[in-house]
């Protein structure tokens, strides 16, 4: 018996899906130098332009002066410092929860918070369109594992009819790939009606959503009744690292207790909570970012229609353009790429087989210029690519 892994290469190598990580020479931001290149890019989810911003870089200086580098511990035995405490204390604020709960990553946040709330003899539902953090949390739960139609509540509620035990239902907020929104009321009153919980991903839409950067929970107004579980990622529009589960004093406490993903890891660098807690400030007293990224969507999709690209129904930084096919769609970025843009192609098992994509994500550090240098490079691209032959 041996491990062919040459040959499981050589198979995703011919079915045009084998990745490869482009080398990142520069600081995150619209122009940046990938692999030896100078290209503009539409690819990060820094969707307000925080990763590189001065003042956030400062508060981490600060706190690696006044903190050290390290967490040094879990957060059980010795790792819970105060800049950990004092960030869990802004992001309940901001959350209008009770509580909010620090995790290391956005990834482990799904996967303890599931995993703490059901298992067996329970039921998991999830949107078939949900990030894979929340689908593995769900399969190693070990609860009854179902996925329901993407954002459709009678799919949902048909499902629920059926459930039993504690039952959790699982959405992205706003959908990584697709960047359109869950439709969390009806979502939420299916939920309610059985007796279950709704737990919410919301990694993309804190930052641009929502009428103080809440995301999609602020936006439609719902409170910790109609969400009881809700996750939000540091890594996107805050421009740092680390996720948060926000909710009742019960449910911080019981994954306090039971959380294996909390429990078992080295809390984050202090001076990163520092940091994140000067982009939640930079969040409010700098709003013009998330006005000027609004304006940066309206332009992008008035321009792509005129263009007559396949857009997807988003009003998020998160714009796709469908191709369909992988190597359609991968050759269409290398085009990009060679007039000095770079927009990434999402291709299976990422998203479902033969919707393979160019997704552009837009920031608020763009600028109009750049977002009309981009509409012209897709111009271009796309009727050169109808010119050539195609080649299956
Ligand atoms: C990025 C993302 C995560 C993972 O968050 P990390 O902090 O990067 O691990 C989880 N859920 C969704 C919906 C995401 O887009």
């Amino acid at each position: 018996m041996s491990f062919d892994l040459a040959a499981r290469l050589a198979a995703r190598r011919a079915e045009h899906l084998y990745r490869q990580r482009p080398l990142l020479e520069s600081p995150q931001g619209p122009q940046v130098v990938v692999d030896g290149q100078p290209l503009l890019a539409f690819c990060n989810n820094d969707y307000l332009g925080l990763a590189n911003h001065p003042q956030v870089i400062e508060a981490w200086r600060a706190g690696a002066s006044r903190w050290g580098v390290g967490g040094g511990a879990s957060h059980l035995v010795i790792g819970h410092s105060t800049p950990h405490h004092a960030l869990e204390e802004a992001l309940a604020e901001l959350t209008g929860r009770p509580r909010a709960l620090l995790f290391t990553t956005g990834y482990m946040a799904n996967l303890g918070a599931v995993t703490a709330l059901v298992g067996q003899g329970d039921t998991v539902l999830e949107d078939r369109l949900n990030h894979a953090s929340l689908l593995d949390a769900g399969l190693l739960s070990g609860a009854r594992f179902n996925r329901y139609l993407h954002n459709d509540a009678a799919s949902l509620a048909k499902r629920l009819e059926k459930a039993t035990g504690n039952t959790l239902v699982v959405t992205d907020g706003v959908f990584s790939m697709d960047g359109d929104v869950a439709d969390l009321p009806a979502l939420a009153r299916e939920t309610k009606a059985r007796g279950a919980w709704l737990m919410v991903d919301d990694a993309h839409g804190f930052g641009p959503l929502g009428a103080n950067g809440g995301g999609l929970v602020e936006h439609f107004g719902l409170g910790l009744e109609d969400v009881p579980v809700l996750v939000g990622t540091l890594g996107k529009a805050f421009g740092t690292a680390g996720a948060f589960v926000a909710g009742s004093e019960d449910l911080i406490e019981s994954l306090i207790q039971f959380a294996r993903p909390y429990i078992y890891t080295t809390s984050q660098p202090p001076a990163l909570a520092c940091a994140t807690l000067k982009s939640l400030e930079l969040l409010r007293s700098e709003y013009w970012r998330r006005e000027h990224l609004a304006s940066l969507i309206r332009q992008f999709r008035q321009g792509a229609e005129q263009i007559g690209l396949e857009l997807m129904d988003s009003f998020t930084p998160i714009q796709p353009i469908m191709v369909g096919d992988s190597a359609r769609a991968v050759r269409l970025s290398q085009k990009l790429r060679e007039r000095g843009v770079m927009v990434s192609a999402i291709r299976p098992p990422t998203v479902p087989a033969g919707s393979a994509r160019l997704r552009v994500t837009l920031s608020a550090a763009h600028s109009e210029a750049q977002v009309q240098l981009l509409l012209s490079a897709l111009a271009d691209c796309f009727s050169e690519l109808q010119a050539e032959p195609s080649h299956a």
